[in-house]
């Protein structure tokens, strides 16, 4: 197979854990027979020097033409002072909204190799943690309307909207399912229903989608009890689909028990077209040029686009197991080094994996 991906490295530690994901990509091309033609483009505080603006139309061209977009992150202290409308963030969100991202896939693994990383007593963790946190990424009360701060009665009010149609809530349930089939077939769906307007619609049209997966088994959880299991029982869960804001706050709480931001990939999908995967991490600005960032969650990426995107189902499991065996052996960058483990650079990562492919 042939397939065209567009890598955007942006700033900071982007270029440095991109190198890593091209060597990956270049091994299991060979191992597998596909052809992987990358080609690099300006994002975030990078275009900014060149371009004067976080998104060159340039880059949104040539992502669309894209089979899949691969980033690594943006922004950084250079970048800090400048107007809020082309800050190098406003260049993620930007591109985002034009590939029609709505769903953002992140799983939140811990690696049997880290447990003792993870910030949970091991009782808790029990046989691991696999947990995929499905944001819908484009609705609710980010993006609602009307929105705003005027002056009522004589003081300040402000006010969002959570809204959600159902052709919103179906696409995002969908999602759900459709990864929940491919995993554990289970499927918990997080909102407010007790309380909220738009959690009842949410959870009636996710009963209606339900129809379709027998296979797949539902439960419904309220939001506030979800953050308390996931740090209860997070055993119990294997795939969790739920709106925006609660999914900022859910996947962030998942990603933070697993206790290695250096080591948890993402998948932003739309309707079809390219996706866009990238580390949930941000560009590391301290660590930056210091070949000592850790390139693990990016290379996990690349498994996630190989999976999701190209369903190269076997590729990507390859590239799993090879990070599992190299943590194995011991190898680990600064953020996750461990007493009597052997610590190694961005680079160095990078050809373990590659070798191990
Ligand atoms: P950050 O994730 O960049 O860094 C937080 C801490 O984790 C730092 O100590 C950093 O050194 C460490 N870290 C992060 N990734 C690492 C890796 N791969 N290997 C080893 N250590 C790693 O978050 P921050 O410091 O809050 O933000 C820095 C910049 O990144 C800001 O400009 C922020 O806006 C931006 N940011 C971008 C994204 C994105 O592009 N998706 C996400 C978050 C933050």
């Amino acid at each position: 197979m042939t397939k065209n991906i567009v890598i955007l490295p942006g700033d900071g530690i982007g270029p440095e854990i991109m190198a890593q994901a091209e060597k990956t990509l270049k091994k299991i091309g060979e191992r597998f027979g596909h052809q992987f033609k990358t080609s690099y483009h300006l994002i975030g505080g990078a275009a900014i020097d060149a371009c004067n603006t976080p998104l060159p139309q340039e880059t949104v061209d040539a992502c669309k033409q894209a089979d899949a977009v691969l980033l690594g992150a943006v922004g950084g202290p250079k970048w800090d002072a400048i107007e809020k409308s082309i800050r190098p963030e406003r260049g993620l969100l930007a591109i985002r909204k034009e590939l029609g991202l709505f769903a953002n896939l992140r799983p939140a693994k811990l690696f049997p190799e880290l447990k003792d990383a993870c910030c949970l007593r091991p009782d808790i963790v029990g046989q691991g943690l696999d947990v995929m946190v499905i944001r819908e990424l484009t609705g609710g009360a980010y993006f609602g309307t009307p929105k705003g701060q005027e002056v009522r009665d004589g003081e300040r009010v402000a006010y969002n909207n959570m809204i959600y149609s159902e052709s919103e809530i179906r696409r995002i349930a969908k999602v759900g399912f459709e990864t929940a089939r491919k995993r554990g077939k289970k499927l918990c769906s997080v909102d407010k229903a007790n309380v909220l307007d738009v959690s009842q619609l949410w959870r009636e049209v996710v009963l209606e989608v339900a129809k379709d997966y027998p296979d797949v088994e539902l439960t419904h959880m309220y939001v506030d009890n979800a953050a308390m299991q996931l740090v209860r029982n997070p055993g119990q869960f294997d795939t969790i689909v739920t709106e925006n804001l609660f999914g900022d706050i859910l996947s962030d709480e998942a990603a933070v028990i697993t206790g290695s931001i250096g080591m948890l990939p993402s998948a932003s999908l739309g309707a079809s077209g390219p996706g866009l995967y990238e580390p949930i991490h941000g560009s590391a600005p301290d660590i930056a040029g210091k070949d000592l960032a850790n390139p693990l969650a990016t290379i996990l990426s690349v498994a996630m686009m190989l999976r999701y995107q190209f369903a190269m189902v076997q590729e990507a499991q390859v590239i799993e197991d090879a990070v599992s065996a190299i943590l194995q052996e011991g190898y680990r960058t600064g953020d996750i080094m461990e007493p009597g483990k052997t610590q190694v650079g961005c680079a160095k990562m990078g050809d373990l994996v590659a070798e191990r492919l």
